[in-house]
């Protein structure tokens, strides 16, 4: 098998890839090593930046996100009983996000992709990626050894991204004596559910309470997504559905007649904090994209985009060199992606921080914390500042 672009993984980074490629003529083939239902019912993010969405929009995986996304104009502090609202558009000249669950982004790029006759392999595993250096043996050409219907093959690409995720193979064709990688990992996890309820906040809620963070999310109009902060290594089966609620009854709670609505749970998982970059995203003819180049804590609900941000850079680069034979563009791709990167990557750092009990944490530096939710609910300046990041990234080129 030949192609122009090989892409190794079919999560969102991968999948929006080889649509944003497609529509600028340059093929592309993906490999994912998963079988379709389990991409397509795998639960993560839900928050998608203005920049995101546009992506969609301009490659045509909308229609379904334009009709069934709920656009949000604000989320809400709560510490202290009291809850305090940021105004996105007052605050950023008109931004807001959209709350659209990543499980049906991905179902909309697939059928969209498959529609197309994009390759599209699915339980096709990359096993390695070979001969990666620009000008070593077959003029330069790097290979991906994968297996498939049982039997192992090989992809001829002229160039390979790893759009792999955290587990991914792609990163290791970077040799270890130019990889940096930098790490930070938190003492605790955040414990998610979902459940069959309409939700009882039209907004996000991100609640510090003493007993820890909770977030009221929520995945469409009759579906919420909520979440508790617990300590790493907690059994999802240790909490029973009636221990969780009366847990965020008792972490959501606020002054006034504002009630957390109950209903059947019928998912529970556990996800651990961790921040965590590799430098640099690109090594001769090999890029890396997404979760397979960097990770956030999902506090700042950035992760998706950042992977959508890497791609978009990357497919205006690839079509750049296609076009015009200049490698300009893909010759920046790292330094231009990591400068957005390390902003999502504060601005998840901080939301982490300012909002979970870290059981370590002195009671002085609660009074810290709580003197800077004060400040961001009290002072314009400091709500404007959050509103920017959470809403994407100023000032940085996205494409
Ligand atoms: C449990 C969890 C919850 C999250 N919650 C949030 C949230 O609330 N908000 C937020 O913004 N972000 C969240 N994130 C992060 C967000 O989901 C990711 O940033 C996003 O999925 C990144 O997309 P990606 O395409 O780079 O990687 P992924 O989504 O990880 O996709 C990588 C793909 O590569 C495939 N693959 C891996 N190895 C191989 C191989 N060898 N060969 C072929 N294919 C391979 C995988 O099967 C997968 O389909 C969460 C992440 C996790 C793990």
């Amino acid at each position: 098998m030949r192609t122009t672009v090989g892409i190794i993984g079919g999560g969102p980074a991968g999948l929006l890839l080889a649509r944003l490629l497609h529509r600028a003529g340059v093929d592309s083939v993906v490999l994912e090593n998963r079988d379709r239902s389990y991409v397509e019912q795998r639960q993560r993010a839900g928050v998608l930046e203005q920049g995101t969405v546009d992506a969609l929009r301009a490659c045509g995986a909308s229609e379904r996100m334009d009709r069934e996304g709920m656009e949000h104009h604000g989320i809400e502090l709560r510490f202290d009983r009291q809850g305090h609202r940021i105004d996105f558009p007052q605050l950023t000249g008109g931004r807001s996000v959209m709350v659209y669950a990543q499980t049906e982004m991905v179902k909309d790029l697939i059928a969209l992709q498959l529609a197309d006759g994009g390759p599209l392999l699915f339980e096709a595993e990359a096993l390695s990626v070979e001969n990666v250096e620009e000008g070593s043996g077959d003029g330069g050409r790097p290979r991906i050894r994968f297996s498939h219907e049982g039997r192992e093959k090989t992809l001829e690409c002229d160039v390979v991204v790893g759009c792999d995720g955290f587990h991914g193979i792609a990163r290791t064709a970077v040799p270890a004596a130019v990889r940096r990688d930098f790490e930070r990992t938190y003492p605790y996890s955040w414990l998610g559910i979902l459940a069959d309820v309409p939700p009882s906040c039209e907004e996000l809620i991100y609640a510090h309470s003493p007993r820890g963070f909770a977030l009221h999310s929520m995945r469409s109009e009759t579906v919420s997504r909520l979440y508790l902060q617990v300590p790493n290594g907690t059994d999802p089966a240790d909490w029973s559905d009636e221990r969780i609620w009366e847990e965020l009854d008792a972490r959501l709670a606020v002054d006034g007649d504002w009630k957390l609505e109950r209903g059947q749970i019928f998912a529970k998982s556990v996800t651990p904090m961790r921040s965590w970059v590799t430098e640099p995203m690109r090594h001769g003819r090999v890029f890396l994209a997404g979760d397979a180049a960097h990770i956030v804590p999902p506090t700042g609900a950035k992760g998706l985009n950042l992977a959508v941000s890497d791609v978009i850079v990357l497919a205006r680069a690839l079509t750049h060199w296609q076009q015009t034979g200049s490698r300009e563009l893909l010759d920046s791709y790292s330094d231009t992606c990591l400068r957005r990167v390390w902003r999502a990557e504060h601005f998840s750092y901080f939301m982490t921080t300012a909002l979970h009990t870290d059981p370590e944490q002195s009671p002085f530096d609660s009074r810290l914390q709580l003197s800077q939710l004060h400040r961001i609910a009290d002072s314009r300046a400091a709500s404007t500042e959050l509103a920017e990041n959470y809403t994407g990234i100023p000032g940085l080129p996205i494409g």
